[in-house]
């Protein structure tokens, strides 16, 4: 049976359609029929979620070298050698190109489509599937990969059995289920035999204990340090993660980049049911000397100053009175009236502002969910099952997952490419 079923049509399963079409017709010439490839995809759209990448503008990759890269998914990146080293960065590229996607690189190295659209490189993926002949099928939900003698036969969609040779699983996570990526890849590999990674959210905003972070709400912190602290019953914290940037309050709790990025660790850290304080450090380029120094040049220069005024030199305007709050000293008490020891706690303060961590946001509101499909049951040079001879899997449906910045897209890319040309070569 020479056809191909694609389940999802994201990221990875537009790259796997397509690259399996093409693949398929190198393979056998022009006079031969190629490999049939058919697209299912669940909802009326292809590349719902790619539309709104990076706001909408599509980060699609990034300039890191492929060790730096591949070291930015933590142990679990190792698997993505296989892939990468068969389709990076360049390659991807050089297909946008081909299929009249130029792109710019912004700061930190992250790549977007010049146009600045993400929506154009869902289109110009669409494209590159059907100029190969794949055929595309919306509003198609797959409810199981069929078995028959230990190989793949084909899928069961609502509308009945679609028989094939080999199967393509991309169906993405569970986050932002609106775009068609509900977790369904969960019942779809564990009835095929596959160990599934509980899911849970990755690149997802905190809430954080007391009414503080909506008295802040809106504030964006730039040049930070956030360390969020594991504490013990007897108050003793260790770090698990730590981040230098930006972050922004939001009404719930603590969002932006560094916040994202750490998030994976804290919500782990909750799960097992540890204490998890994050601490920031609104000072980070200074030491605490030489924070404590700024801080007697400024009492003595300001010595008739309010506290409330020598602060604003200090912090952002929305942050003073929060601050006041918590040190405890009189907003209209002079410069020169501050003891040492109110000193000291202005400095403690300024170097580790805490907040109480209580849970991560929901898993459908994150950027990208943890957890998948095991990734020692799949092959990584060819993402084929290790269970299941012509089943194979890419993208978001994998235990994979990574910081922001254009990685997670790329994964999606690289292991969709490489999963459809091994299915196409898996059937021919
Ligand atoms: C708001 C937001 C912004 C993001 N921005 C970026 C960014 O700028 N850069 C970056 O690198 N990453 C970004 N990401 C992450 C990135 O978009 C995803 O990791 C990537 O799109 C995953 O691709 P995928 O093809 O594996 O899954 P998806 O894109 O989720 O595609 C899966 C497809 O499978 C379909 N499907 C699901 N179940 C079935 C079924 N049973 N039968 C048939 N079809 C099914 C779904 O409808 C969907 O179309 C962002 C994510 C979000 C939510």
């Amino acid at each position: 049976m020479s056809r191909v079923v694609v389940v999802g049509g994201g990221a990875a399963g537009l790259l796997a359609a397509g690259r399996a079409a093409e693949r398929g017709a190198a393979e056998c010439g022009a006079a031969e029929r190629g490999a049939d490839v058919l697209l299912l995809e669940k909802t009326p759209r292809l590349g719902n979620k790619l539309r709104i990448s990076g706001k909408g503008r599509g980060n699609i990759t990034t300039t890191d070298s492929l060790t730096d890269f591949v070291a930015a998914f933590g142990p679990a990146g190792r698997f993505l050698y296989g892939a990468c080293t068969r389709f990076f960065r360049d390659d991807l590229l050089a297909l946008l190109q081909e299929l009249g996607i130029d792109t710019v690189t912004e700061r930190g190295g992250r790549v977007f489509p010049s146009s600045q659209h993400a929506p154009d490189i869902a289109e110009a993926l669409v494209d590159y599937a059907r100029r190969g002949g794949v055929q595309v099928r919306t509003r198609c939900p797959v409810e199981r990969v069929l078995v028959q003698d230990g190989c793949v036969a084909g899928v069961q969609t609502a509308d009945g059995p679609e028989p094939a040779g080999a199967v393509v699983v991309a169906v993405g996570g569970a986050s932002y289920p609106g775009t068609g990526s509900t977790g369904d890849g969960v019942a779809l590999a564990r009835a095929a035999g596959h160990t599934v990674v509980p899911l849970r959210p990755a690149l997802v905003p905190l809430e954080t204990a007391g009414d503080e972070a909506r008295q802040l709400q809106g504030l964006s912190l730039r040049h930070v340090r956030a360390t969020a602290l594991r504490v013990t019953a007897a108050g003793v914290a260790t770090p698990i993660a730590s981040e230098f940037g930006e972050m922004l309050f939001t009404h719930f709790g603590v969002s932006g980049p560094i916040i994202l990025t750490m998030s994976r660790a804290v919500g782990d850290a909750l799960r097992a049911g540890d204490t998890v304080v994050l601490s920031i450090n609104l000072k980070p380029a200074l030491t605490p000397d030489q924070l404590d120094r700024r801080l007697q040049r400024d009492l003595a220069a300001l010595g008739r100053r309010a506290y409330h005024n020598i602060l604003s030199g200090l912090l952002p305007r929305k942050l003073i009175d929060v601050f006041i709050a918590r040190t405890g000293i009189p907003a209209d008490r002079v410069g020169h009236q501050i003891t040492a020891q109110q000193r000291a706690d202005v400095c403690r303060e300024l170097m580790d502002f805490r907040l109480r961590v209580t849970r991560p946001r929901p898993l459908a509101e994150a950027i990208v969910t943890a957890g998948g499909v095991a990734l020692d049951e799949v092959d990584p040079r060819t993402l084929m099952s290790r269970r299941v001879p012509g089943l194979f899997f890419a993208g978001e449906v994998l235990d994979l997952d990574g910081p922001t910045g254009g990685y997670n897209l790329q994964a999606a890319f690289s292991t969709g490419y490489v999963a459809g040309q091994a299915a196409a070569e898996y059937v021919l």
